[in-house]
């Protein structure tokens, strides 16, 4: 008898689960309908950030989770994700990464025509040219959950992870009235983004908004506010929305945030509605992170995009 098994794979196994690691698929054996790329940028950081090492951590982390859903009895088995490795990022040049970011996205999209992204960061900066990139060939609406705006002026740093929406916005890759951000919180912005955001028609809900309203209903004002106004909606993902409890691993944490149930269900909703084609996850650093904890929370926004995704 044969004891021996492959290096780094599960001690035990049942013979009745499947993990959720086995939907990844090489570019270079698969063309499924869901592709996924990895974004290892974050010398952009306006803080120490070691975000880059979370997309090989995030897709690890798929091993801790079944393919079942228990709640609505789907089994994502053939939700098969083609994974296309990661972006080489320049060695220091962040305008020449995010170009790189840009480009290789465009070609995936026009080469694979994939029905839906998954896109792992890396740090918030990598929503420009992600987002920028889908753009070319559709009109975006966004959906963004964060603590911050993310629209701070350039002239003080460049293009960092507090640049990305602003970039998108003066460089007419999207109209500030199709972001809608949610999470905003308390002491963790400047009224000069907060005026900006407000002259540009972005739509904003606090956290206090969500505490207040539920988020079941802001998602779905959000969702059928912006499917009159685009082509498709990019749902980008700063796990600075959760409260640090939930997020040890992201860098900018910070009381007051959504609970990990909250944002799964927001996740949730959103991804049943047909016009969402993309995800991006941000801001997790497994270098400074508990157990993981935030990567398999990527992990499991992954899976719960998947859920309702398979069925448009
Ligand atoms: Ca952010």
């Amino acid at each position: 008898m044969d004891y021996l098994k492959a290096a780094g794979k599960a001690v035990f196994n049942d013979q009745f689960v499947t993990k959720a690691d086995v939907l990844l698929h090489s570019a270079e054996t698969a063309n499924h309908s869901i592709g996924l790329i990895g974004v290892p940028l974050s010398k952009s950081s306006i803080s120490h950030s070691g975000a880059s090492f979370s997309p090989t951590v995030i897709r690890r982390m798929l091993q801790s989770f079944t393919t079942y859903c228990s709640s609505s009895e789907i089994d994502l088995v053939n939700s098969l994700i083609t994974d296309f490795g990661d972006v080489v990022m320049h060695a220091t040049d962040i305008t020449e990464s995010q170009s790189r970011i840009k480009s290789t996205i465009e070609k995936i999209l026009i080469d694979h025509q994939p029905n839906h992204m998954i896109i792992l960061g890396g740090d918030h900066s990598i929503s420009f040219p992600s987002i920028a990139a889908f753009s070319k060939q559709s009109k975006v609406g966004v959906i963004q959950f964060d603590a911050h705006h993310d629209l701070r002026n350039l002239d003080d740093g460049g293009p960092t992870n507090g640049t990305p929406f602003r970039s998108l916005i003066e460089g007419n890759y999207i109209e500030g009235k199709n972001l809608v951000q949610i999470g905003i919180r308390d002491f963790m912005n400047s009224k000069a983004y907060s005026d900006y955001a407000k002259e540009k028609g972005v739509k904003v809900f606090t956290v206090q908004d969500v505490q207040t309203k539920s988020i079941e209903l802001i998602v779905k004002e959000a969702i059928d506010y912006l499917s009159r106004e685009v082509d498709m909606i990019y749902l980008s993902v700063d796990v600075d929305v959760l409260d640090q409890a939930f997020a040890p691993g992201c860098p900018a944490i910070g009381p007051g945030g959504l609970d990990s149930a909250t944002l799964l269900k927001a996740i949730e909703i959103v991804s049943s509605c047909s016009l969402v084609k993309a995800i991006d996850i941000v801001e997790i650093d497994p270098t400074i992170d508990f157990r993981d904890m935030t990567s398999k929370m990527a992990a499991y926004i992954i899976l719960t995009f998947l859920k309702n995704v398979g069925k448009n």
